[in-house]
Order: structure tokens, then C-alpha cells, then sequence
């Protein structure tokens, strides 16, 4: 199934997508329960998630980020697909470079909450603190039922479902700082969505990924070349962090991202970036140069 989370008359809703993405059916439940957009979902059964009000047509609303505003911050896997490790390596700007191109443990950073943005809303380029803004397509990982010392053989009973993500980054403040979080949590360098998808949607270990910017093809590739596959992620982050239901994984992007080019092709003001995956659809936003 898939779901989004939208408001329409001032309020948010959250609705199961008809499969042509035309129609959301708004699921019954509170006020209080809907603001929390797909997390409300999560330990819902099926019936109740089942029972719906009559359908609204999607032109009709406001899409909002699946998960608006996550309970904490999304946790990021870096250096994940062995061709964008390389990429990054000789960009200049890694600053865990030094300790080896190809990570031997996942490297994991994290971006604040207050970064989501949903499908369709700017992202802000704000010259005065960054020239190098860069985009990253990935898929992400929806925590269902929590756990700690979570086993890879267990790992995928833990998983709700999945988003898509653009783990937007500005490159300069990446590589000045050893700590990713700062180059990562700019505001509104989270775009989220456009619908979040339950686990049986999708082949998790046979996922095409795409990222499209102006038209152009620039990433694509599969979740088979993973170097630390989402099992792994998750026994890796549950390894002394109790994960909730609701935490997001974003789980890396593979090569193609704008420093991957010479010279590099950074985001400019009016640029269009669509991050895709066929069953959960496109991620779409534009740029917007903005001075603070
Ligand atoms: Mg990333």
C-alpha cells in the first residue's frame, strides 16, 4: 500500500494513494493522530487503516512530507554505493577520506528534522553560506516496531516501509567540517516523498534508484550494489541506540551527484531535481537562490 500524508482546509490528513496517484482516500482518525502524517499509521491494523472516507482528488490538496517533521533526527548512511565512494573520495571535499575510500564499517551522520520538506516545495540556496550545494537521490528506511541489538536476521521484521529522500548537501560545509551534520541540515535540504510505501511494496534488495536534474539523467542505479545492505544499517545502528517506530534511515546515494563531474555541477537558482523510484514515485523540487 501507499500512503501520504496532505492537508486540505487547514488540516492534515493522511490517506491511502490510489494506484495512479490521482486519488487520495483520507484514513478515519483523529486530528491529533493525522498530525503526525504516515508515523500515525504505525501500529494501526489493517482494518483500521482500512477504513477510509470517500475519496479527494490529489489536485485538490496539499501535499505534505510523509513524515513532516520526524520524531528526531533522520539517521544517513554515507559512502554506500562503491562508485559514488570513489566519486566522493576524489572530490576533495571528503573529510573521512583520509581513513579509507571505501568505508570498512557504514559511516553514519544525521540531519535534524527541521530539514523536511515535502514534494514541490523550494530548496533554498542561500549564497551567503554556501556556493556548493549538491543533491543526493536515496532510498529511505521507515522504522516499524523498535528494537536494540537488532539482528541482521531479524532486521527486515523491523521495517514499516520506505520513502525517498534527497539528502541534500551543501559540499563546502561538508569538507570544512569533519562532522557532516552542519553541510547536511541547512534548512530544507530534506526533501521527502512524495508517498511513503508499506515493506511488501518493494524488492529491497532489487530497487532501481534515478535522480534527474533539468530533464538530464544523473544517477541511476540499483539497491543491489549497496555496499552495507539494509539488514546490515539496521543491526549496525541498533547496536546501543534503541530504535522507535517512525525513525527514518536514509540509507546513501550512489554516484552521479554534482561533484562527481569536472567541473563540478552544483544546484543553481530555477534547477530541477527529481529523485524516483518507480513503486513510490517522484521527488520533485526546484531551487530557489535566497541571500539570509
Ligand atoms: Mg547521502
Amino acid at each position: 500500500m501507499r500512503f501520504a500524508a496532505f492537508s486540505i482546509s487547514g488540516e492534515r490528513r493522511v490517506g491511502m494513494v490510489s494506484a495512479d496517484g490521482a486519488n487520495f482516500h483520507p484514513i478515519n482518525m483523529s486530528t491529533e493522530r493525522a498530525a503526525k502524517g504516515v508515523a500515525a499509521l504505525i501500529g494501526m491494523s489493517d482494518a483500521e487503516i482500512a477504513d477510509v472516507s470517500s475519496p479527494i482528488p490529489a489536485h485538490e490538496v496539499t501535499l505534505e512530507a510523509p513524515f513532516p517533521r520526524p520524531g528526531r533526527n533522520i539517521f544517513c548512511v554515507g559512502k554506500n554505493y562503491l562508485d559514488h565512494a570513489h566519486e566522493f573520495s576524489n572530490s576533495g571535499f571528503d573529510s573521512s577520506a583520509a581513513a579509507s575510500t571505501v568505508p570498512k564499517a557504514p559511516i553514519i551522520f544525521s540531519k535534524v528534522p527541521e530539514t523536511v520538506i515535502a514534494h514541490g516545495e523550494k530548496i533554498i540556496i542561500d549564497p551567503t553560506v554556501s556556493a556548493a550545494i549538491d543533491y543526493e537521490a536515496e532510498l529511505a528506511v521507515i522504522i516499524g516496531t523498535g528494537g536494540r541489538s537488532i539482528s541482521k536476521a531479524d532486521a527486515m521484521n523491523h521495517v514499516w516501509g520506505y520513502t525517498l529522500v534527497n539528502d541534500v548537501t551543501a559540499r563546502d560545509l561538508q569538507g570544512k567540517y569533519s562532522q557532516w551534520l552542519i553541510g547536511k541540515s541547512q534548512d530544507t535540504f530534506c526533501p521527502m516523498g512524495p508517498f511513503a510505501v508499506t515493506r511488501d511494496e518493494l524488492d529491497i534488495g532489487d530497487t532501481e534508484i534515478r535522480c534527474v536534474v533539468n530533464g538530464e539523467i544523473r544517477q541511476q542505479a540499483n539497491t543491489r550494489d549497496l555496499i552495507f545492505d539494509v539488514p546490515t544499517i539496521i543491526e549496525t545502528l541498533s547496536a546501543g541506540i534503541t530504535l522507535l517506530p517512525g525513525d527514518i534511515i536514509a540509507t546513501g546515494t550512489p554516484a552521479g551527484v554534482g561533484i562527481g563531474f569536472d567541473p563540478p555541477r552544483y544546484l543553481r537558482h530555477g534547477d530541477v531535481v527529481r529523485v524516483e523510484i518507480d513503486v513510490i514515485g517522484s521527488l520533485e523540487n526546484q531551487c530557489e537562490e535566497r541571500p539570509s
